[in-house]
């Protein structure tokens, strides 16, 4: 599984100069890319590599393997938009605050100390390693990271290669419903009102909500927003919850965790459809990446299924029931909360292979604490 460590680089003044100078350079090399990825909407790495590459090198004072590293960035934030065919390819600005990636040929790692490519030598600095950085370093293998500069101080995200824990024996289903009303509902039974949690999302969500309401933001806008004091809140209760389901999981000696896919929402949901379940979709996504992220160091799988009818259909007998708010019935006797319902339904879809939408690769998850 990989891991991304935030490691405190050491650095002299002389250095800093360095790294300003570097970072400087890679950004207007980043920039000077974006036209010929607007014009050809061009995001591939390789056909990038093409298009540009001869171009860049002649005007820019990085060197050969930088520039390829600048290529990746920029294919990187393009890719990370998720542009559809008939959506315009707007212009991405390259500058203070976005980092410089490093791959295996611009640093290399010796005891503490990192040695890093710049305009003009190498330079070596020193790491500065907690406890939690030290640990995960021990066991894992360094791949590419990216160099950041934040409120004047240099940092080093590494991206580790840890060994996955060994899967746990039981191969038990755990289906976890995330609501509205309910924060999530889990087939073991347990329905969490969320109190707190559920008011400090809801207050969240009213807030964007609100935000939205005054103008005509798009939901990009909108998301970009996010990542600011209410992110940071929303992160927090999302890391509270997706901690309290995996070890209600483990309790249960689960192996395997059952999440809705809702990566077909986005095609259900038109345009123009209120913002709310945007949010409550960003919200939910994020819920369900560190359900993964967790999940995962624990030895635990997570496979996603189709939702559809989860809420109508029986959990015991599979025929349609009826749902009265909170109530689930069933002709066949079966009555029970409607989220607890939704959830075992859940693990149901997931026996049903053809309902089963997206089996997670154990080594596919990264995302950042
Ligand atoms: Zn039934």
């Amino acid at each position: 599984m990989k891991r991304t460590i935030c490691i405190r680089l050491d650095t002299t003044q002389s250095q800093e100069n360095l790294l300003w100078q570097l970072q400087e350079a890679y950004h207007s090399a980043c920039n000077q890319i974006v036209p010929d990825v607007v014009a050809n909407r061009c995001w591939n790495r390789v056909a990038l590599h093409h298009l540009v590459y001869t171009k860049v090198r002649q005007t820019s004072k990085l060197g050969s393997q930088m520039v390829c590293n600048a290529i990746y960035s920029v294919c990187k934030a393009y890719q990370a938009k998720s542009i559809r065919p008939t959506e315009e390819v707007s212009i991405l600005r390259f500058h203070k605050g976005k980092s410089v990636h490093f791959d295996k040929r611009t640093y290399t790692i010796k005891d503490e100390t990192i040695s890093l490519y710049t305009l003009g030598k190498r330079i070596q600095v020193s790491m500065r390693f907690g406890p939690f950085q030290k640990a995960y370093f021990s066991q894992g293998a360094p791949k590419e990271g990216e160099l950041i500069c934040k409120k004047g101080k240099w940092y080093f995200n590494l991206v580790l290669d840890l060994p996955d824990p060994p899967l746990q024996e039981g191969r038990a289903l755990f289906g976890v419903d995330l609501g509205e009303n309910n924060v999530y509902a889990t087939s073991s039974g347990k329905i969490i009102c969320g109190g707190k949690i559920r008011f400090e999302r809801d207050q969240f969500l009213a807030k964007r909500r609100a935000l939205q309401s005054n103008g005509s933001q798009s939901a990009k806008q909108l998301l970009k927003k996010i990542s600011g004091n209410e992110g940071r809140r929303m992160r927090h209760v999302n890391h509270k919850l997706s901690k309290q389901i995996v070890q209600e999981a483990i309790e249960q000696k689960a192996g395997v965790i059952v999440l809705e896919d809702l990566t077909n929402i986005r095609k259900r949901i038109k345009e123009g459809k209120r913002m709310r379940t945007r949010l409550h979709r960003w919200a939910f996504r994020q819920l369900q990446m560190f359900i993964q992220y967790k999940a995962q160091a624990k030895g635990l799988s997570v496979l996603y299924v189709n939702p559809a009818y989860s809420s109508q259909t029986c959990s015991i007998c599979g025929s349609m029931g009826v749902r009265t708010r909170h109530q689930f019935k069933c002709s066949c006797g079966n009555q029970q909360h409607a989220d607890w319902n939704a959830s075992r339904n859940l693990c149901r879809f997931a026996l049903d292979i053809s309902k089963a939408t997206r089996a997670v690769n154990r080594t596919q998850v990264a995302v950042k604490h």
